[in-house]
């Protein structure tokens, strides 16, 4: 039996690939689900 490994969503960023860290309230798109690279200065709504 293998492991079961839970993945959890992937950042939504154009041309990002990696793991998601936290949420992001962003200005145009609303709550985006970003990795800590791609959230930049916006406000975090709460971790991943
Ligand atoms: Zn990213």
């Amino acid at each position: 039996m293998s492991t079961a490994v839970l993945e959890g969503p992937w950042c939504s960023a154009l041309g990002c690939r990696d793991p998601a860290d936290v949420v992001i309230d962003h200005p145009e798109h609303g709550h985006r689900t970003v990795c800590d690279d791609c959230a930049g200065d916006h406000e975090v709504v709460r971790d991943v």
